[in-house]
């Protein structure tokens, strides 16, 4: 057993520090804690217990500016929330933890489990850091049939190859010929190119460097420690939750290495040529044979490949065998390429891979650029770039503990993901255009309940896709903490569904949507309501209930009892209500789906795949980069991620970023 799988459990071990939530605050967590999980129910901790889980995660999180806002969260819930009551219920008017629990438990049933009141939703969406708390319990996750890995009888040795080496600069100067900031999918391609081409490289990471025995299987601790702040970065209207990776290897550290291409021969055509269509309209002129031809190289680095039938797991299966009871041809159908090798399909890439079985950035580029002498810098933010006419002069960087470090590079290339980018340039004085065309790939799960066990922890998370046209349906399970999260439904209702945990799969819709949101241009907007302002609007949502209506029927004929669609208002869809001669009423099911979800706030939507900020275009009038990856009116600042996208991709982009920041290379090359 490695150490990776010997890891604590997570609610117990809070990090040695003062308290984040105040005595006050404390009662009311506690006190909404024996509402979500009431003894009577069966609920396995105390709400004391709850409460300390909820604590400890918070003090994890605490460097995050999201955090903030709880406390005035608590605070409403502790003595505006009693005021509602009051009209509502006649309840009598004490705050919150001092109300009789019966009349806690009425309060909360009327003002945050049935409301379609926005200020009452955001507070609702307090649940999800009770739910994480208690299902990060191992005793509860052993309760609800989850098997923790180091028990399943895998090879669980650690990654092979030695200790990364990283940069600790002696001064305050470094000179390289290419500086790139970020190490995720974009940035580690150019760097590994340029140190391969034989140019001195520094490669600048806001994250940690995270790997080996500081990987553990533990949900809250790992999304804590990989992304950026540290999970809670949401849209402005806190609609959407938008995940990146902070760390070294960026998001690729903790994505699924699902890899497509544009114009995929397995998906449905012409969704490619439609994109690099768009791109064209919008001056972004493509070199499509030189795309194709940096996609082969990537692939062949990465051994991207088909996953292998035992991976598949039983979330992949329902999709594909549901989906071939309702179109017997299949043709938009299959289980995912990626870039794993040797997989033991423990479930837990989202939050990094122990060992080394993920060929992310972290494993592969970056490694390169270290061997060939680059140097790799890890924990280190770039905070601004310095700039004398068209020329970028230099790299201001700065360290946790305070050092400082400004790196003077011929070429400078901004890979610091979407958002990341187009604040680093905003700060930095570049604005004409920054920080619009941002555009989306937004999901929403739909969990199928089954009779019998089906154990979809013990694969990989996802494996297996439909393609619906204007979307795709994705298999997707996680651990319990994520599950609990996506399931709907509140107190005894949420435990009596997650006591079935071991019977359910899960797929995610997933749509790209319009480019119409933009990342906020002011550092105090941006910390205090989140990066990106953007709402889903009507033809996105009227795509979104599209695929979930199919996740629906997909599940349904693959035999599940019932499908939790994860909307605020209970959307529990039964199979005798909606089966008609052995076959799922696409009818019935649409009725059930729009009489819950009527807004885009209706859905629990998340984003993995946020594309755009600084779009690609030769018009200066549209673009933040030229199609040479060069910032408009500058000699030596490049642009190489998923901000350069002027539209969505549609598809998982990985792939697309790594072969993009191929292409870049090319250009920085001609620099000299
Ligand atoms: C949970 C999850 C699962 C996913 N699964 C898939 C998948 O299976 N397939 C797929 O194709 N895509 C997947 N993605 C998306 C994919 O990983 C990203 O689209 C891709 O990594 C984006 O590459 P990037 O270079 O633009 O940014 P990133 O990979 O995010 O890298 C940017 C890096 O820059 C760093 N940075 C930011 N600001 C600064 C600064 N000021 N100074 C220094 N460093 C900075 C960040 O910390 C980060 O490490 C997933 C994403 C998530 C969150
Ligand atoms: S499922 Fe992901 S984290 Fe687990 S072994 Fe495979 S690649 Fe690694």
């Amino acid at each position: 057993m490695s150490a990776v799988a010997a890891a604590p459990r997570s609610a117990a071990a809070p990090p040695a520090e003062p308290p984040f939530l105040r005595r006050r605050e404390r009662r009311t967590v506690t006190a909404l804690a024996e509402v979500l999980f009431p003894h009577s129910e069966g609920a396995l901790l105390t709400p004391g217990e709850v409460a300390d889980g909820v604590d400890a995660q918070l003090r994890r999180m605490r460097a995050s500016k999201r955090t903030r806002s709880l406390h005035l969260i608590l605070l409403v819930i502790e003595y505006v929330l009693p005021l509602a009551g009051l009209l509502m219920l006649g309840v009598h008017l004490r705050p919150f933890s001092r109300l009789a629990p019966d009349r806690r438990a009425q309060l909360v049933d009327e003002t945050l489990v049935r409301t379609r009141v926005k200020p009452l939703r955001t507070l609702a969406k307090l649940k999800t850091l009770l739910l994480a708390a208690y299902y990060s319990d191992e005793g509860v996750q052993r309760r609800i049939g989850f098997v923790p890995v180091r028990d399943r009888g895998l090879d669980t040795a650690p990654a092979p190859g030695g200790p990364l080496r990283l940069h600790d600069p002696a001064g305050e100067r470094l000179q390289v010929d290419v500086c790139v900031i970020g190490s995720g999918a974009g940035g580690a391609v150019v760097a590994a190119r340029a140190a391969a081409a034989g140019r001195t490289v520094a490669l600048l990471e806001e994250g940690a460097h995270v790997a080996g025995a500081d990987i553990v299987h533990d949900e809250h601790r790992m999304v804590a420690a990989l992304y950026k702040e540290h999970g809670l970065q949401t849209t402005v209207d806190l609609g959407m939750t938008i995940l990146q990776g902070r760390t070294l290897g960026g998001t690729t550290h903790v994505n699924n290495a699902i890899c497509f291409r544009l114009g995929d021969p397995a998906l449905r055509a012409p969704r490619g040529a439609d994109v690099l269509e768009d791109w064209r309209r919008l001056g972004c002129a493509i070199d499509e044979p030189a795309l194709q031809a940096s996609y082969d190289r990537i692939e062949a680095e990465l051994s991207v490949a088909h996953v292998p039938g035992p991976l598949v797991g039983a979330s992949g299966d329902a999709l594909l065998d549901g989906w071939r009871a309702l179109e017997p041809d299949a043709p938009a159908a299959g289980v995912f390429r990626k870039n794993i090798r040797g997989c033991i399909g423990c479930g837990y890439c989202n939050y990094a891979c122990p060992y080394g079985h993920k060929l992310s950035t972290l494993e592969t580029y970056v490694r390169d650029v270290a061997d060939l002498g680059g140097h790799v810098l890890a924990g280190w933010k770039v905070e601004r770039l310095e700039r004398r006419g068209d020329r970028v002069t230099g790299v201001r960087a700065r360290l946790a503990d305070g050092r400082r470090l400004t790196v003077e590079a011929g070429a400078v290339v901004v890979a610091a993901g979407a958002i990341g980018s187009s604040v680093l340039l905003l700060r930095s004085g570049f604005r004409r255009n920054v920080g619009t065309r941002f555009s989306f790939n937004a999901a929403t799960p739909v969990l199928g309940r089954h009779d019998a066990p089906r154990h979809s922890w013990a694969a990989d998370q996802m494996t297996a896709y439909v393609d619906g046209g204007s979307f795709l349906v994705e298999s997707s399970f996680d651990p319990p903490m994520s599950v609990a999260v996506a399931m709907p439904g509140w107190a005894g209702e949420h435990l009596r569904r997650m006591r079935a945990y071991d019977h359910l799969t899960r797929f995610g819709v997933m749509i790209g949507t319009r480019a119409d949101g933009r990342v906020k241009r002011t550092a105090f907007f941006r910390d205090t309501f989140g990066p990106v302002a953007w709402r889903m609007g009507a033809h996105d949502l009227a795509t979104m209930k599209r695929g979930i209506v199919l996740a629906t029927r997909i599940h349904l004929a693959a035999g599940a009892r019932a499908v939790y669609v994860a909307s605020f208002l209970d959307c529990r869809i039964d199979a005798r209500d909606v089966m008609r001669h052995g076959v799922p009423d696409a009818q019935a099911i649409a009725a059930r789906v729009d009489a819950a979800v009527q807004d885009a706030s209706d859905l629990l939507l998340n984003s993995s795949h946020p594309q755009g900020g600084n779009p690609m275009s030769d018009d200066p009038r549209v673009g933040v980069v030229g199609t040479d990856f060069r910032v408009h009116g500058t000699r030596n600042l490049f642009v190489a991620d998923a901000s350069v996208f002027p539209t969505s991709i549609h598809v998982n982009p990985q792939l697309t970023v790594m072969a993009m920041a191929g292409l870049a290379w090319e250009r920085v090359a001609e620099l000299g």
